[in-house]
C-alpha cells in the first residue's frame, strides 16, 4: 500500500485538485477527485496520473519514513553550502529611538550609539570576514539607525573605498527620512529596501508609537513611501498588532491607500507582536490573514505572493554560520534578538568563545512534534529561537494557502 505524503498540501476547487509538496516545492493540477489517501500498488500502475504523482513523491510507500528522507537532503545540502565568510551582518548603529513604542523589545536595553572608532573597527572586521567573491548584505537595525546615519556612512564609505560589493536594508519608524537621506539611501548605501514600521489607524499610532515630541509622523510618513518608491528605494510597510490595535488595522490601509499613489509597488503586511504570537494563538493569526486579502485587494503588493520555492536550509541569520550582529558596542553575536549574555566576540577581536559561535552551526535534531508536521521542510529543524510561537503552523499554513490561491486564480 501506498499513502499520501504528510509533506503534501491539497487544496479544491469546483473542478480541480491543486496539490503542493512542501519538500520538493512541486505543485500538480489534476482532477478534483484524484487524490485519496491510501492507494495499491495496482491503482498507481493503472493510472498514468497517480504514477507520476507517485513518482514525483506526492504517494509514498505506507512505511516510509519522511522525515529521515528530509533530515538527509537537509544535512547533506548543508553540508555542501558551507563555506568560509559571512554575506549578512546586521549591525546596530544604535539603540537610541526618538520614538517610545510600548512594545519596544529594545526598551530595557541601555541607550547607546556606536562611536566612530567601534564604527571604523566594524568596517574593518566586515572587509576582512566578507565571503569573497559574493555580494553582501548589511541590514541596519536599532533603536531607530537613522538617528546615528553618520556611522552608517563611515561603515559604507569604508567598503566602497575596499571595492566590497555590498548592498543593504533597514527596519525604521522612517520619522527621520528626508529627501537628502532618500539620495544617501540610493547612492552610497545602496540600499535595496528600507522597511518602515507602523501600528494601525491615526489614534493608535501616536500612542503606541509614544514619540518624544509628535509632528503628524502618521501622515507625513505615508507622504515618504511615495518618495522612496520615485527614487527607487524599495520600501515596505510593516504594521505591528496584537489584539488591542487589530480593530484599527482598516483604517490605516485606507489612509495609506490615499497618500499611496502606486500601491502595487508597497508591500503591506500586518505582523502580530511577539507578545500576542505567544499569547493570543489563533485569534491574531485569523485577523492578519484577513487582512492579507484586504491588503490584496486594495491593490498594495503582499509578500506572499507566491509558493514557498526554496529549499530552507538556514531558519535565519542565527542558524549558520551565514550572518553575523554587530552591536554598538562591537561585540559579535547570533541572534537579531541580542539575548545578554551570548556574544562570542567582538569586532577587535573576532570570535572569541568558539563553543558558543559554533553551537549556532550545529544541527538540532528533529522534534518529535514536527516529524509529522507538513512544514516541516519550510521549517528547518532549528530550535534556538528565544521567541514563543502559540501556533508555528499558522504563518507557513498561510503563506501555501497564499501562494495556492495566486496560482487558482490564474488558472480557473
Ligand atoms: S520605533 Fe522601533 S526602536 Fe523605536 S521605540 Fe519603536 S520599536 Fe523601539
Ligand atoms: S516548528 Fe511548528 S510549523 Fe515548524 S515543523 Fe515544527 S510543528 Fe511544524
Ligand atoms: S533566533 Fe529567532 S529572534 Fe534570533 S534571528 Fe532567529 S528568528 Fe530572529
Amino acid at each position: 500500500m501506498y499513502r499520501r505524503s504528510r509533506f503534501v498540501v491539497a487544496k479544491k476547487t469546483e473542478n480541480h485538485l491543486y496539490l503542493f509538496h512542501t519538500l520538493t516545492k512541486q505543485c500538480y493540477q489534476t482532477d478534483r477527485d484524484l487524490m485519496r489517501e491510501q492507494l495499491s500498488a495496482e491503482e498507481i500502475e493503472n493510472n498514468p496520473d497517480l504514477k507520476k504523482l507517485t513518482e514525483e513523491w506526492f504517494y509514498v510507500k505506507q512505511d516510509y519514513d519522511e522525515s529521515r528522507q528530509y533530515f538527509s537532503v537537509f544535512k547533506i545540502l548543508r553540508a555542501f553550502r558551507a563555506e568560509k565568510g559571512f554575506v549578512h551582518y546586521l549591525i546596530y548603529p544604535t539603540s537610541k529611538c526618538n520614538a517610545r513604542c510600548v512594545y519596544c523589545i529594545e526598551e530595557d536595553m541601555k541607550k547607546r550609539s556606536m562611536k566612530a572608532e567601534t564604527a571604523r573597527q566594524a568596517a574593518a572586521y566586515i572587509a576582512s570576514t566578507h565571503r569573497k567573491g559574493a555580494k553582501i548584505c548589511l541590514t541596519w537595525w536599532g533603536g531607530e539607525p537613522l538617528i546615528e546615519e553618520k556611522k552608517i556612512d563611515l561603515i559604507t564609505e569604508y567598503l566602497q573605498n575596499e571595492k566590497i560589493d555590498y548592498f543593504s536594508n533597514m527596519i525604521t519608524n522612517g520619522s527621520l527620512i528626508n529627501e537628502r537621506i532618500i539620495h544617501k539611501m540610493h547612492d552610497l548605501w545602496k540600499m535595496d529596501l528600507v522597511q518602515i514600521s507602523m501600528d494601525c489607524g491615526e489614534q493608535e499610532y501616536i500612542r503606541r508609537k509614544n514619540y518624544y515630541s509628535y509632528h503628524n509622523e502618521y501622515f507625513t510618513i505615508m507622504e515618504k513611501v511615495n518618495e522612496l518608491v520615485q527614487n527607487d528605494v524599495g520600501v515596505m510597510v510593516r504594521v505591528n498588532v496584537d489584539m488591542d490595535n487589530i480593530a484599527y488595522a482598516e483604517e490605516f490601509i485606507r489612509d495609506l491607500k490615499k497618500a499611496v499613489r502606486e500601491p502595487s509597488k508597497v508591500p503591506l503586511y500586518f505582523a502580530p507582536l511577539h507578545q500576542s504570537r505567544a499569547a493570543d494563538g489563533d485569534s491574531i493569526w485569523k485577523n492578519v490573514f484577513r487582512l492579507d486579502h484586504v491588503v490584496r485587494e486594495e491593490g498594495f503588493a503582499n509578500r506572499f505572493e507566491h509558493l514557498p520555492n526554496f529549499f530552507t536550509l538556514y531558519k535565519c541569520m542565527s542558524d549558520g554560520q551565514e550572518g553575523v550582529v554587530i552591536d554598538t558596542e562591537g561585540r559579535l553575536l547570533a541572534c537579531e534578538a541580542c539575548v545578554e549574555g551570548t556574544s562570542f566576540g567582538d569586532v577587535w577581536n573576532g570570535v572569541v568563545d568558539k563553543e558558543m559561535w559554533n553551537s549556532h552551526n550545529e544541527i538540532c535534531e528533529i522534534r518529535e512534534e514536527c516529524k509529522t508536521c507538513v512544514c516541516l521542510p519550510l521549517c528547518t529543524p532549528f530550535s534556538k529561537c528565544p521567541h514563543v510561537q502559540a501556533n508555528c503552523k499558522a504563518l507557513p499554513m498561510h503563506e501555501i494557502d497564499m501562494g495556492l490561491e495566486r496560482i487558482i486564480a490564474e488558472n480557473e
